[in-house]
């Protein structure tokens, strides 16, 4: 099969002579320094990289160079995304699966782990505990079963979500992670009102894919693979990618990702609205040595520099899998959005303590969303709570539009100051009360309208009198 990036056929797009290709290219061009230095100059540009051309970046292994690559992808993750982190949550809805994932505790043969759904009573004491912890944007999850979750039970539970309003609290962007599904259901999520659709490929090697999947429906490489097209063509044009670095080649992995984000561009005129790069962690059942393609830290920072500078536009998300150390690194090389305070089990949230039993998978950053939010201030970042784009209508290519143009930084920096504004109202602890209310005031002076900055001082004023959700 040759490769063609227009192909609605999974091997076409994602194609494996073409990967091996690009992977050959790499290893053989990795120390052409006048090359490496021809694709920092394009990657200076800001308007991408191809995958070949970020490859040959991902291998080249001179020390200067690298070090190039790291402050480039600073800088751009500074241009575009300036030092806001959204921050979000997952909502574990079902742990039935009756698929075989050889990486997941929820796979169908686990029997050690006891079984649950929430019924639409349990989602509203999830939601109302999320709610006051400061959280405003969710990311659903839930195994595969048409018995157990079928799509009426998603968009029940979305329903619910959204209808929950306690205290100042309300979830305003709920993202679905759940499995490949039919153009028709698309259609249903988008007009129940999701924000992204996120489905991670977890690996893009066929063969390795197939192995890892070996019962279940996922097992269909080409249906998971073409998702994405069927998500759109049903009208959901946010869509979030991603793989799980360590079940196959790092190299072989990047150049996926990177193909999957260039097909979908070529054909839907937009590419994904968020790239997310977890890593295979130790769970019920699961002990990620078993996998052999394990990733070190310093090359999985490395992959999050590669990947902000071929896509400058797509978000990156960095889940609690990985410990705050890494986070910390990984933030400042690009990432744009990180979950804080998840609990990977269902009904996990309205617990007092984290319960274990259920876990998708260990979590490594255990802390409260207030420590969350007060370490990234600390560490001279602006925590945001920002829904607006998708509720104003501003997405798939109006976003990508607006980011393009530049604009979208008149947007993200005085929504993250108003909505930092609320949760420290509603939410905080003194002393990030404290950090915050030092660091709004300080950053109202970044904003470079004039007439912005005057609305946001009046709005800022409003929050504090009571009213909530002010958007640009
Ligand atoms: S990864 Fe998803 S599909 Fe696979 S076993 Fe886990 S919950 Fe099921
Ligand atoms: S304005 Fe849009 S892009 Fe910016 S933070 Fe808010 S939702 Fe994200």
């Amino acid at each position: 099969m040759d490769y063609n990036v227009k192909s609605m056929k999974a091997e076409e797009f994602i194609n494996h002579e073409e990967i091996l290709e690009t992977i050959k290219y790499a290893n053989n061009h990795k120390d052409d320094l006048k090359l490496v230095d021809e694709i920092l100059a394009k990657a200076k540009l800001r308007k991408g990289l191809t995958h070949k051309e970020a490859s040959v970046l991902l291998a080249c292994s001179d020390s200067e160079k690298v070090k190039e690559i790291y402050d480039l992808a600073e800088q751009i993750k500074k241009d575009f995304y300036g030092n806001r982190i959204v921050l979000f949550a997952p909502l574990y809805l079902s742990n039935y699966c009756i698929n075989g994932c050889l990486y997941c505790p929820y796979h169908l043969k686990n029997k050690h782990i006891p079984r649950k759904k929430l019924t639409q009573e349990e989602v509203k004491k999830e939601v109302i505990a999320l709610q006051d912890m400061g959280h405003k944007r969710l990311a659903i999850e839930a195994g595969e079963d048409p018995e157990n979750n079928p799509i009426e039970y998603i968009l029940d539970c979305i329903k619910t979500i959204y209808s929950i309003k306690h205290k100042n609290g309300a979830i305003r962007r709920v993202n679905v992670n759940i499995a490949a599904t039919t153009v028709e259901n698309y259609k249903k999520l988008k007009d129940a009102g999701i924000g992204t659709y996120i489905l991670f490929q977890e690996t893009y090697h066929k063969e390795n894919y197939e192995r890892l999947h070996p019962t279940g429906p996922k097992h269909n490489y080409a249906y998971h693979t073409e998702a994405m097209d069927r998500a759109m063509e049903g009208g959901i044009d946010d869509v979030g990618i991603g793989v799980l670095f360590g079940l196959d080649n790092y190299q072989y992995e990047f150049a996926g990702l990177l193909m999957h984000a260039e097909h979908l561009e070529a054909v839907h005129g937009v590419g994904p609205h968020t790239i997310s790069v977890p890593r295979v962690k130790r769970a019920d059942d699961i002990d990620p040595n078993e996998f052999d393609n394990s990733l070190s830290d310093e090359m999985f920072c490395k992959i999050a520099a590669c990947i902000r500078i071929a896509v400058p536009y797509t978000g990156m998300i960095i889940s609690t899998r990985e410990t705050k150390e890494v986070r910390e690194k990984i933030i400042r090389l690009g990432v744009s959005q990180i979950s804080g305070a998840s609990r990977t089990s269902v009904g996990g949230y309205a617990e007092k303590e984290r319960p274990h039993d259920t876990e998708q998978f260990d979590v490594s950053d255990n802390r409260t969303l207030d420590e969350v939010v007060n370490w990234l201030m600390r560490a001279g970042y602006i925590p945001s709570f920002c829904t607006a784009c998708y509720r104003e209508g501003r997405t798939g290519d109006r976003f990508m539009a607006l980011c393009k143009s530049g604009q979208i930084q008149n947007c993200c920096h005085p929504n993250a100051l108003m909505t930092l504004k609320e949760f420290l109202l509603d939410y905080a602890s003194l002393d990030t009360k404290e950090i915050g209310n030092k660091l709004i005031e300080k950053e109202i002076n970044n904003i470079p309208k004039e007439n912005v900055r005057r609305i946001v001082k009046e709005r800022l004023v409003k929050i504090e009198e009571g009213d909530r959700d002010f958007r640009f």
